[in-house]
């Protein structure tokens, strides 16, 4: 398994406590494909940034590629996050001053990979998600369609064990959504492990597996 979730919780106490997520079990295994859907507060965000190893669970315990993450320092979650975890957010997260190109190997920023690699592995990915005709472009002039598809070659050309999209066309139209989920078909269909939190049900029906989150508590939908 790639993702074991065991009984995990998370509170925030801020004079009262709020429970963001309650006794979350959840196994993910390698090539899964799984949509987070919700209402608003219902600890979609909390998940994703637990999956992701930038919040801890204040019970229970989570379990990456096997390793109980509870035993990692600060530097050791980073480490294993750079190496294994990729993200997409709403917003795309580029710099604007920064060409597509150099925006993708900002990937390698904490890594000691050489130049010349990174220009290789950038390269490839932008080529994956249909790009390279953009390599040279700045952000600005891109179409937000685009731009997804640039933050998603920066989430990928690491080679990550698992992409974490956080709503990740809610700020695109029709069609490039639908040209960003065509893609995550793509990634899933040659291996990549994906959770994808999405407000819009036909986005979340790509997905193979289904879970709502409601109340910070899971509940699996039958396919
Ligand atoms: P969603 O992403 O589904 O909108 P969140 O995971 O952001 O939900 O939030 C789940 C619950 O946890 C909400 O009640 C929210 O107010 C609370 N919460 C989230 N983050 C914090 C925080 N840093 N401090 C206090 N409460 C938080
Ligand atoms: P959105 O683009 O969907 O609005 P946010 O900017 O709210 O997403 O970011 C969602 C969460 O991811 C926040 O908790 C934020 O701290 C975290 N985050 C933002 N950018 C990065 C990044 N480059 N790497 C890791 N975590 C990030």
């Amino acid at each position: 398994m790639i993702v074991e979730l065991r009984q995990v919780g998370r509170e925030f106490r801020r004079g009262t406590t709020v429970r963001a997520l309650n006794e979350v079990d959840l196994d993910l295994a390698a090539g899964d494909y799984l949509a987070i859907t919700g209402p608003s507060g219902a600890g979609k965000s909390t998940m994703l940034n637990i999956l992701g190893l930038l919040d801890r669970p204040t019970s229970g315990e989570y379990l990456f590629d096997g390793v109980a993450t509870s035993g990692l320092d600060d530097r050791r979650r980073s480490a294993l996050r750079g190496a294994s975890i990729g993200f997409v957010f709403q917003s795309f997260h580029l710099l604007p001053g920064r060409t597509v190109l150099q925006n993708v190997m900002l990937a390698f920023v904490y890594g000691r990979v050489p130049r010349a690699e990174r220009i290789d592995r950038a390269t490839e990915a932008l080529d994956r998600v249909g790009l390279t005709h953009r390599t040279d472009f700045h952000p600005g002039t891109l179409s937000g369609g685009e731009r997804q598809r640039v933050a998603i070659a920066r989430a990928v050309c690491t080679g990550p064990r698992l992409l974490l999209a956080d709503e990740p066309t809610g700020n695109l139209d029709q069609a490039n959504a639908e040209s960003v989920m065509q893609l995550f078909d793509e990634l899933n269909a040659d291996g990549l492990t994906l959770v994808v939190i999405t407000h819009d049900i036909a986005i979340a029906e790509r997905a193979r597996r289904r879970v709502g989150i409601s109340d910070g508590r899971l509940t699996e939908f039958a396919r």
